[in-house]
């Protein structure tokens, strides 16, 4: 059962004092010239990654998923400044504080800009918080916290946006994000899972899938914080508590070390990767290419071919006949 958050819930009526800081405040904050440029800049260069990659239109229902953090409510902020049809979508995943603070932060936010927010619980989804499922899971089988909880949130988002009659889920992945994740994939020797990592996905359609879209694809993580820093946005900018993936971490900090001599390096990661694997990929939907390398071949042709199923348990669409999140489960159960 998924629930839409109420206004008579007393964890977002309990706020502090400084919380309760109108945000209208963000039009009339002093702002230096060079930060007024800034935030210009910023905004148009947002602007011209949705009509370059034709992410959205004003006919689309587009559903953010929110996190309370500044990537995703500068998505649901911009979006709705431009006139877009937009609703926030967060999970409560009772990430202890952390998550308490961020519902309170994205309800706050929203209810001051006029945007409806739905909220999936996960205690009403799976009766339990994630840490719970994810303890359970890892003393059975060796998978990352992020691993597992990835994975039910995107099966959750896709659910509810769905049953929201959503035609867009946007989402506040922003350059750092994508440049790691794409060099993550080469680095273990999968290159064919970074299919996804476009602006817009759109790979398998699917009636049950609602298309995602990235409008921060090219702002650096640096560039989404000093504009929520200058917009006075109510978020934690402190990571996730969970947040242990190991491999991410040590590739954010070997791409910061060798961005102090190639400055351009995530911009251009992500560029080759458009670039090239899209134009792969484009060529292999229409069975026209192969690609160089064998192994690549093999492993993106399976990815782009598969038909997509439905899981046989939840009914969601699935590559196989169980999806991610059924087998999740399953585990936790044994
Ligand atoms: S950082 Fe990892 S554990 Fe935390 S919410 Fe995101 S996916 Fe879940
Ligand atoms: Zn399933």
């Amino acid at each position: 059962m998924v629930n839409l958050i109420v206004n008579t819930d007393s964890r977002y009526k309990d706020k502090p004092e400084s919380e309760n800081k109108p945000l209208n405040k963000i039009e009339t904050k002093d702002r230096t010239l060079k930060d007024k440029k800034f935030i210009r800049s910023f905004e148009s260069k947002i602007k011209s990654i949705i009509n370059k990659y034709k992410l959205c239109t004003k006919k689309d229902r587009i559903i953010v998923a929110c996190s309370g953090g500044k990537d995703s409510t500068t998505v649901l902020y911009l979006l709705k400044k431009w006139g877009y049809h937009v609703e926030g979508l967060i999970i409560d995943l009772y990430i202890g504080k952390w998550s308490k603070q961020n519902i309170v932060n994205v309800h706050k936010f929203c209810k001051e800009h006029e945007i409806k927010l739905n909220k999936i619980d996960m205690r009403d989804m799976f009766g339990c918080s994630i840490c719970f499922i994810r303890s359970g899971i890892q003393e059975k089988i060796n998978l990352k916290n992020c691993a597992i909880c990835g994975v039910i949130k995107r099966w959750l988002l896709n659910k509810k946006s769905r049953e929201l009659k959503a035609t867009k889920l946007a989402t506040g992945h922003n350059l750092d994000d994508q440049a790691e994740t794409i060099l993550m994939n080469m680095i273990k020797g999968n290159p064919a899972k970074s299919i996804s990592q476009t602006p817009k996905t759109g790979i398998i359609e699917d009636k049950m899938f609602v298309q995602r879209i990235k409008p921060l694809y090219f702002c650096t993580n640096d560039e989404v914080r000093r504009y929520s820093q200058l917009m006075d946005f109510p978020v934690l900018y402190q990571p996730c508590p969970c947040s242990t993936n190991a491999t991410r971490r040590k590739i954010r900090a070997q791409i910061a070390e060798m961005e102090k001599n190639y400055p351009e390096l995530k911009k251009n990661i992500v560029n080759y990767f458009l670039k090239e694997y899209s134009e792969k990929r484009k060529q292999m939907l229409k069975g026209t290419q192969a690609v160089e390398s064998q192994a690549t071949k093999s492993k993106t042709k399976e990815f782009v071919s598969e038909k997509i199923k439905y899981c046989n348990i939840c009914g969601e669409p699935s590559r196989n006949d169980i999806c991610q999140t059924c087998k999740l489960i399953m585990i936790l159960k044994k």
